[in-house]
């Protein structure tokens, strides 16, 4: 069972039926096991493994995600690369609830998570100045613009630890900081995507404006416009797959370790 591309789902996302001719996988890693069963089918005439990044029931919480297990049975599969769709909460006024964020920049704020699959043995100064593929980028950017839907080419996603929303002092703290939005998923998985020489990027959603509109985040109304969104996300998906040529060209992601080591 081999695949090209990877999605990790977010929130919302579980649908395995974007995908032709299933077959679902189970795969062991030496960081354990990923999320849940691995779902390979076909999609625009590519091969797609699609992960839950929560598993299927939604049962795991973000500190406790496996993105080491992930990103390795992802690879082990053959994956070269990965869209991680995911939900954000919007820090700017312009980043309005349902629309598409294509983040370039994080700033990390979780604390329990172990970022690098190199933990024992050597050190892996993995770098992350760009942590996404641009080639990705380029593709989600283009797409979204086609389809009219309402979306932002750049965001700095600060990745807090959850599983609780922020308080209003560490919201305008971030905004200070210069971040777009705030979520709980970023991170380590797309650095673990790096150092496993795997292109990664991430459309994310905008489900509400944090706490510092003076405004309480309220799980319903973060779920009625998820719902509302996860179309979108899908087509982009969808039309982005069909437009990745079929090898990696313009992007480095594929030799990232080559100068990662001391
Ligand atoms: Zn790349």
């Amino acid at each position: 069972m081999q695949a090209e591309i990877g999605i990790i789902g977010g929130t919302g996302l579980y649908d395995p039926k974007l995908l032709k001719d299933i077959e679902e996988v189970t795969v062991d890693t030496p960081y354990g096991a990923p999320s849940d069963a691995i779902t390979i089918g076909e999609l625009a005439g590519k091969r797609v493994a699609f992960l839950p990044r929560h598993g299927k029931t939604h049962s795991i919480r973000p500190t406790d995600v496996n993105s080491r297990a992930n990103i390795y049975a992802l690879k082990q599969l053959g994956v070269k690369r990965v869209f991680a769709p995911s939900t954000v909460g919007s820090l700017r006024e312009e980043y309005k609830p349902g629309d598409i964020v294509f983040v370039d920049q994080f700033i990390d704020r979780t604390t329990r998570r172990e970022q690098s699959f190199y933990a024992e043995q050597r050190v892996c100064h993995i770098s992350v100045a760009e942590p996404m593929c641009p080639e990705l980028r380029q593709v989600l950017i283009g797409v979204a613009k086609d389809f009219g839907v309402s979306s932002h080419s750049i965001g700095t996603y600060v990745c807090i630890e959850g599983p609780r929303f922020s308080t209003k002092a560490e919201s305008r703290m971030y905004r200070g900081w210069g971040a777009d939005v705030v979520g709980m998923t970023l991170v380590p998985e797309c650095v673990l995507a790096r150092e496993a020489e795997l292109c990664y990027a991430t459309i994310a959603t905008v489900t509400d404006y944090d706490v510092w509109k003076d405004h309480a985040v309220c799980v319903d109304d973060i779920v009625r416009t998820m719902r509302a969104n996860i179309e979108n996300v899908k087509r982009i998906i969808v039309e982005a797959i069909a437009r990745l040529p079929r090898e990696r060209g313009c992007c480095e992601c594929g030799s990232a370790l080559k100068s990662a080591f001391v």
